[in-house]
């Protein structure tokens, strides 16, 4: 089994009450192989909600807010289901300051894209649970 962001498969949880489908993600869905989670969800936070990027230990709402408790128990509450569910392997959304994989957005940084981990990507590779993008299939 293995670990999906539930918006690449067509669910509207992203922060803007959309999703973002991806066509080699929702071609796996046949396999019947995938559970989608969307961890902003399941920690609590509402759909649509205010954008929030990682800054520093802290995840913060571009207006403010501090909502790393939400991301945090959502982390967790993801990992018991992919634990529950033997999942070895995750594809997660890429760039999210939850599920992104090897990068995520700091608006403290030039940049913009620094090499981290979202809040729940980086629970599941702490947790032995191989992480990866869409981008990476
Ligand atoms: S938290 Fe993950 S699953 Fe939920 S909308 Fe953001 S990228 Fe998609």
């Amino acid at each position: 089994m293995i670990i999906v962001s539930a918006c690449l498969i067509g669910i509207n949880c992203a922060f803007d009450g959309r999703s973002r489908p991806n066509r080699k993600v929702l071609g796996l869905m046949r396999t019947g192989k995938l559970i989608p989670i969307c961890p902003e969800q399941l920690g609590g936070l509402p759909t649509p909600r205010d954008s929030a990027d990682q800054i520093g230990d802290k995840v913060i709402t571009r207006n403010g807010k501090d909502v790393t408790a939400q991301y945090v128990l959502g982390a967790k509450e993801g990992l018991f289901i992919a634990q529950l569910t033997g999942c070895k392997k995750a594809i997660l959304k890429a760039r999210s300051p939850s599920c992104g994989p090897k990068q995520i957005y700091d608006k403290t940084c030039p940049t913009s894209l620094i090499k981290d981990y979202g809040v729940f990507a980086k629970l599941l590779k702490e947790n032995n649970i191989e992480v990866l993008s869409e981008d990476d299939l």
